[in-house]
């Protein structure tokens, strides 16, 4: 044992934050009605999961560590029918509403691309604040370079964000 338990329980801890980040960011790309809008949440999905997968193998330990929460869940628990009201905590959007019969695509969530990606940009900002304070403290140099590369990621996706949306911002409406 060569690493003192407290680098492991901030691996945990940062590790625990991207699975929250891939499972709400591949909701988000599945509510979310223009393709346009499910390519950002994929984008994000897909970043998280590249910190995940850095810092999965050195998250050791049992049970799920607390951590503060990042994600606008609540946002996103539910879908509604836009043609009747209908709404339901799901993960999978119905072929056509239980309530009223419409089509699957009445659940559609309707985001603006620029909301989108200030939401990538906010969560990516505050989880790589996160990963930073957590490898604060670490001495380990496997868990600390993890953790470093982890939050590297968040400030590249970040940035694409920024990027982004200064660009919509750019464009005409
Ligand atoms: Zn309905």
């Amino acid at each position: 044992m060569k690493a003192p338990p407290k680098s492991s329980e901030a691996v945990r801890q940062a590790a625990q934050v991207e699975r929250e980040a891939v499972s709400f960011f591949r909701r988000a790309n599945r509510l979310a009605a223009d393709p346009r809008v499910k390519f950002i949440f994929s984008r994000a999905a897909e970043e998280h999961e590249n910190a995940l997968k850095v810092l999965e193998p050195l998250a050791k330990g049992r049970g799920k560590p607390r951590v503060p929460s990042f994600f606008p869940v609540d946002e996103y628990a539910t879908i509604e029918c836009s043609v009747c009201g209908h709404s339901e905590e799901t993960d999978e959007i119905p072929e056509t509403c239980p309530s009223c019969g419409a089509a699957g695509y009445a659940f559609d969530k309707d985001v603006p691309r620029d909301l989108a990606w200030s939401l990538v940009a906010r969560t990516a900002r505050n989880v790589a604040a996160f990963t930073r304070k957590m490898g604060a403290g670490v001495k380990d140099p496997e868990a600390k370079n993890a953790l470093t590369m982890a939050a590297g990621i968040h400030r590249d996706l970040l940035a694409e964000a920024n990027e982004e949306r200064a660009r919509l911002e750019g464009a005409a409406p």
